[in-house]
């Protein structure tokens, strides 16, 4: 199947390099690397992968160790996207989907986001669904000339999702039965980006900005122990911001109708399955999670738009009592609705 880049996320790119420039005290690329007043040099970055542009920010000791740093982010991204890419065939995750009801031993990486797929699928009353691959190609969200499905097909896989299941054995993945394809499309990114992260930690990295479009992580604060500011993409006019906010060494994920979609008579479809309907999602406008990793965030920004204003503001409710995640939710009308532990600044 085609993949065609994402135009948004290159916006949001934008939107963040532009923050950085006006909020983060970022040094623009023209502009000498370094040192800065705590003795760091800036390596500053972007590259294609997981059909969408990540920029980047690593700061190291002299100007070699951060451009290492780059290439150890950049190789571990790659790393991740490869192994759950599941339109190449030689993919692991393309291995799982052809071993089948077989299974396959997995990698510790694919084990991993298999039992956070499974766990959060229960957590989230089955909202969270790595199995919808096939419904995911029916739909054909990002690909050429799209259309609403026959409503006999879309029954014809919430069928097959109702039999669906994903088991692990040890570390043997399997799933089942014949047809049903893994789809770790709104966990992996989340996963490579944390995957990342914790390259760099253990390399010795004291400071770095990933965005993932739609998906930012930090190490360390800004120079002078200051906050990052992040910025939040507007999802009723994503060139724009609708806020921001200051956080350090967590993730914030966002999942939104405005990131991948086609229109079909004055009705937008996205890319965010509701696994109850077969149809997208359409009880909110986006997500943002605010989480220690972007795994977890990845994982909770899809589910809890999938869950909607009221279960899913319940279960938000919960995880910020337990100190998982704080959230803010877009409703229908573009009003905001946040979790109690939601950062001030908005
Ligand atoms: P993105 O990664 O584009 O920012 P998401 O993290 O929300 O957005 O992931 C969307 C992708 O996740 C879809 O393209 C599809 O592959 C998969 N997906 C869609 N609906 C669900 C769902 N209910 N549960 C799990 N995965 C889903
Ligand atoms: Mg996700």
């Amino acid at each position: 199947m085609e993949r065609k880049p994402n135009r948004t996320a290159a916006a949001l790119l934008l939107v963040l390099l532009l923050l950085c420039g006006l909020f983060a005290g970022c040094q623009p690329a023209a502009e000498p690397a370094g040192p800065d007043a705590e003795g760091l040099y800036l390596c500053e970055k972007s590259f294609f992968a997981m059909d969408t542009y990540i920029s980047y920010r690593v700061w190291g000791t002299s100007e070699e160790e951060a451009k290492d740093y780059g290439v150890l982010l950049e190789e571990t991204f790659t790393r991740i996207a490869g192994m759950t890419d599941r339109f190449d065939p030689d993919s692991e995750l393309s291995k799982v989907n052809a071993a089948g009801s077989e299974g396959l031993a997995v990698s510790a990486e694919l084990l991993e986001m298999a039992e956070l797929a499974i766990d959060w699928k229960v957590r989230t009353n089955g909202a969270f669904q790595v199995l919808l691959g096939s419904l995911s190609d029916l739909w054909n969200i990002g690909g050429e000339d799209p259309k609403v499905p026959e409503k006999t097909a879309i029954a014809a896989e919430l069928q097959k999702l109702s039999e669906a299941r994903l088991t692990l054995r040890g570390s043997v993945l399997s799933v089942e039965p014949e047809g049903v394809i893994l789809d770790l499309g709104a966990v992996a990114k989340g996963y490579a980006a944390d995957a990342a992260a914790k390259a760099l930690r253990q390399a010795g990295c004291k400071r770095a900005l990933i965005d993932a479009g739609g998906t930012v992580i930090t190490i360390g604060t800004k120079t002078g122990g200051q906050l990052w500011t992040i910025g939040l993409q507007d999802p009723k006019e994503p060139q724009k911001l609708a806020g921001i906010i200051e956080s350090a060494d967590k993730a914030l994920v966002t999942s939104g109708d405005y990131q991948r979609y086609f229109e079909q008579d004055g009705t937008r479809y996205h890319h965010i399955f509701d696994p109850e309907t077969g149809y997208p999602a359409n009880r909110l406008h986006a997500v943002t999670v605010l989480a220690e990793s972007a795994a977890l965030g990845d994982i909770l920004s899809t589910a809890l738009f999938v869950m909607g204003p009221e279960e899913g503001y319940q279960l938000a409710c919960q995880l910020s009592s337990e100190g998982l995640a704080e959230v803010l939710f877009t409703l229908p009308d573009y009003s905001q609705k946040i979790t109690p532990g939601w950062p001030g600044k908005r």
